[in-house]
């Protein structure tokens, strides 16, 4: 079968291996559709761990299905997720699952941009498997891990009823953040973004205004407008540039908090007036990653009529052309989310 992985120069070839095949307590996993994420052009760079494996966020038919599994049939619709926490090592019994030593250790195989991928016994034990409802089609189940992770960042720091949030950085993972603010009770969303389509994505989904950061003082007068000069509630740094935590500290309120979700670079500082930070007592709170939980109630709050998800799927290429989708990916100008898709995306 063929795959995607990471080749030469920042490249993502197309290789043929074997495929994979399912033990007693595990299944495979035939592709219909998985996202192109941040981080799997981060991991191009070099900038992120876990530098081997591209392609976290797949669904698609059940394969094969060993012979201990009773859950799964062949033909099931499934949304799989690719890192599973240990559960029994302090982190974990703390409940920061996310951060387990061992969850970012644990994958698919051989990764979503492939033909067909082997999901793992310890990961069915631990419910990363999970049966796509009916009504979420192929696109919507390829944004129910990054909207995970912006819901679990969100319950982690909370949104109050009629809170007012900022979102810096309208990527993908940024246009999720808006709409699961909204949903869950935030009376003002903005956003700033430099890309124009970025923009236009954004005010189609309910957002109450956006910005381009590029125009001076533009952010600043757009939220003390919006907040009588208060300041937000909550800023999501949606992108992992030092200038945007920067402007996250500078628009949250007193008290307020500053959410760090986007991947930083390698080795860079927090670039923010400490004293300010200190002195109006400004929360910051890092996120990374989704569980088991987050993923289901994201499918059912889509389900539920009350997050849209498959519009946000600008483009999808078949696997065939996952270098191109790469590209396309890393020009914000021209694309929000792209999905590779495999042989069961039209099945
Ligand atoms: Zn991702
Ligand atoms: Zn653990």
């Amino acid at each position: 079968m063929r795959f995607g992985r990471i080749g030469p120069n920042g490249s993502v070839v197309l290789e043929d291996r074997p495929a994979p095949v399912a033990g007693p307590d595990e299944l495979t996993v035939r592709l219909a559709a998985c996202g192109i994420c941040g981080t799997d052009l981060e991991k191009l760079r070099g900038n992120y761990r876990t530098a081997g494996v591209l392609g976290h966020e797949p669904v698609g038919r059940v394969d094969a299905v060993g012979d201990r599994v009773r859950d799964f049939r062949p033909g099931d619709r499934v949304f799989v997720h690719h890192h599973v926490p240990c559960l029994a090592c302090e982190v974990c019994r703390r409940g920061d699952t996310t951060f387990c030593p061992t969850y970012a250790t644990t994958n698919l195989d051989p990764g979503g941009f492939a033909e067909s991928f082997r999901v793992s016994a310890e990961h069915l034990a631990k419910g990363a498997a999970l049966p796509l409802d009916p009504s979420v089609d192929w696109r919507a189940g390829a944004l129910l891990e990054p909207a995970g992770c912006a819901l679990t960042a969100l319950r982690k720091v909370g949104v109050p009823d009629g809170a007012s949030v900022l979102v810096l950085g309208l990527g993908p993972v940024g246009l999720l953040y808006a709409r699961l603010a909204r949903a869950l009770g935030a009376s003002w969303v903005g956003g700033t973004e430099i890309s124009e389509l970025r923009r236009r994505t954004a005010e189609s989904g309910g957002i109450d205004l956006t910005v381009d950061p590029r125009e001076a003082g533009a952010v600043h007068e757009a939220v003390a407008r919006a907040t009588g000069g208060r300041g937000v509630d909550l800023a999501v740094a949606a992108s992992g540039h030092p200038s945007v935590v920067r402007t996250a500290v500078e628009e949250v309120r007193r008290g307020g908090t500053v959410n760090l979700f986007g991947l930083p670079e390698s080795g860079s500082r927090l670039d923010a007036d400490l004293q300010q930070l200190y002195l109006r007592g400004v929360r910051l709170v890092p996120s990374y990653a989704t569980t088991e939980r987050e993923i289901r109630d994201v499918q059912g709050l889509v389900v539920g009529g009350k997050l849209r998800l498959s519009d946000l799927v600008s483009h999808h290429l078949p696997l065939e052309q996952v270098a191109e989708a790469f590209r396309l990916a890393a020009r914000p100008d021209d694309a929000v989310k792209v999905v590779v898709t495999g042989a069961a995306f039209d099945a």
